[in-house]
C-alpha cells in the first residue's frame, strides 16, 4: 500500500515479522539473561548499544526491541529506551544530560516525584534546579543561563492542569542550545505530536494508558536525534535498567486498543467535567479542553484530544473535612494514584500548599475518569456531593 495509514491502523498493522510458518498477531515473549555468542569474534564485536545485535538480556531482547519500535512509531520518534517505571525514565534523562555545575529548569506544576528528583540533584550532586511558571512561554529565554542544560516540560502540568506554550518554550531553548524534555504521559502520545512542536526528548509513563490494565509499571524515553539517543543509551546502561519480558508483553497487548480507550476516557471525562462545571459546589473545573483552563488556547492549537484526567476546585466555603467526606462517599471512584486503567479514581489535594500563587484556593480534587458508563459516575458524584452538607 502506498497511502499513509491512519494512526489507529498503524497500532495494528506493524512491521513485526512472526517466525516463518507461524502467522499470528501477538509478538513472541523472549526471556533471557545470557545470550550465546557463536564464537569469540562475535563476542568481541558485540556492541550492546547496537539494536541489531543481542548481547545480554539487560540490553534488549526481541520482545523489548519490538515494544520500543512500536512506541517510537506512535510518538513520531526514531529511538526508544524502556525503563522499569515512568519515574525511572525521567531519571534516565537527567543522568544522561547533567553533571555537577549544570542547571535545570522545571515547571512549577511538574509531576511531583520529578520535582523531588530535581531537589535531590541539587542537594547531593551540585546541580541547580529552578522552577518556572508553567505559562511562562517565550519568557523562558530570560531564565536560561549559560549552564542551563535541560528544560523539563509537562502538558498539561500535574494536578493544576495548566497547558504550556510548548512551541514557544522549545524555540527559546533551541536558540540557546538547551535540550527540552516533555513528560507526555497525559496525551499517551496519541493527542500531541511533541516532536513536531520542537521537543527533543519525550518521556512516557507506560504504566498509564499504554498498559491500560493498572497492572504493570514501565516507562519509555523517545527521541528523534541520534546523538541524544546515544547519551540516553549510556545512561540506560549505566543505571542498569531492564524490563521483564512479560511486562513488556502486557504493555504491547494494550497498544492496539490504546487510541480507542483514550478516546473513550476523553468523551466520558468531558461529560463528567461538564456536569461538574454546572454545580454550585464547584468553583472551577480545570480541564484543558474547557475555555477557562489556564493555557486552554495552547491545548486547542496543539492537541487533538484530552484523555480522562482533570481536576476541580471546590468552592472555598467548604472545609477540608467536608471535601474529604465527599471523596470518602464516592462508591465508583477509588481513592488512588495513577490513571489510564479501567477504574475511575480521585485524589484530593491542598493545592495552595503544593503550587506557587494558589494561596488559600482551597481543596482541589483530581479525577481520573475510567471506562465505566459516565451516567453512573455522575450519579455517584451527585450522591457524594449530598454528603458535603451532612453534619
Ligand atoms: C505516573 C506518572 C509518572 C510516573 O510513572 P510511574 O510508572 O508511576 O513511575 C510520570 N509522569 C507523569 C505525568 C505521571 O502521571
Amino acid at each position: 500500500m502506498t497511502t499513509k495509514l491512519s494512526p489507529q491502523t498503524t497500532l495494528i498493522h506493524t512491521d513485526y515479522t512472526p517466525p516463518a510458518g507461524f502467522g499470528a498477531f501477538p509478538p513472541a515473549i523472549h526471556h533471557a539473561s545470557t545470550v550465546f555468542f557463536e564464537n569469540v569474534a562475535a563476542l568481541r564485536s558485540g556492541d550492546w548499544k547496537n539494536k541489531t545485535a543481542y548481547t545480554y538480556g539487560l540490553h534488549g531482547t526481541p520482545t523489548t526491541f519490538t515494544l520500543e519500535a512500536r512506541l517510537a512509531e506512535i510518538e513520531g520518534g526514531r529511538f526508544c529506551l524502556l525503563a522499569p517505571s515512568g519515574l525511572a525514565a525521567i531519571t534516565m534523562v537527567d543522568f544522561a544530560l547533567l553533571k555537577t555545575g549544570d542547571d535545570i529548569l522545571l515547571p512549577d506544576n511538574i509531576y511531583h516525584p520529578n520535582r523531588v528528583l530535581g531537589n535531590w540533584l541539587q542537594e547531593a550532586f551540585g546541580i541547580t534546579a529552578r522552577y518556572y511558571d508553567p505559562l511562562v512561554g517565550a519568557g523562558i529565554a530570560a531564565l536560561i543561563q549559560p549552564n542551563t542544560k535541560l528544560v523539563w516540560t509537562e502538558s498539561p502540568g500535574s494536578v493544576s492542569m495548566e497547558v504550556p506554550d510548548l512551541p514557544a518554550i522549545c524555540a527559546a531553548a533551541k536558540a540557546e542550545g538547551v535540550v527540552v524534555a516533555l513528560d507526555n504521559t497525559w496525551s499517551a502520545g496519541i493527542a500531541l505530536r511533541a516532536f513536531d512542536l520542537g521537543v527533543d526528548i519525550v518521556v512516557q509513563a507506560l504504566t498509564k494508558y499504554q498498559s491500560g490494565g493498572a497492572d504493570v509499571l514501565m516507562g519509555a524515553v523517545i527521541t528523534r536525534d541520534e546523538a541524544l539517543h546515544e547519551k540516553l543509551s549510556n545512561s540506560h546502561m549505566r543505571l542498569g535498567y531492564g524490563v521483564g519480558a512479560d511486562d513488556a508483553y502486557l504493555v504491547m497487548r494494550g497498544l492496539p486498543t490504546l487510541k480507542l480507550r483514550f478516546e473513550a476516557h476523553d468523551a466520558a471525562a468531558r461529560k463528567v467535567a461538564a456536569w461538574l462545571k454546572a454545580r454550585p459546589e464547584i468553583a472551577k473545573v480545570l480541564h484543558p479542553a474547557f475555555e477557562d483552563c489556564p493555557g486552554h488556547a495552547h491545548w486547542q492549537r496543539d492537541f487533538t484530544g484530552a484523555g480522562g484526567l482533570f481536576s476541580v476546585l471546590f468552592d472555598a466555603r467548604y472545609t477540608e473535612e467536608q471535601t474529604d467526606r465527599f471523596v470518602d462517599a464516592l462508591q465508583l471512584f477509588q481513592i488512588g494514584y495513577s490513571w489510564g486503567g479501567p477504574n475511575s479514581l480521585c485524589v484530593p489535594y491542598r493545592i495552595g500548599a503544593i503550587r506557587q500563587g494558589w494561596g488559600d484556593a482551597g481543596i482541589l480534587v483530581r479525577f481520573n475518569i475510567g471506562l465505566e458508563e459516565p451516567a453512573d459516575l455522575i450519579a455517584d458524584i451527585e450522591q457524594a456531593l449530598g454528603q458535603l452538607a451532612a453534619a
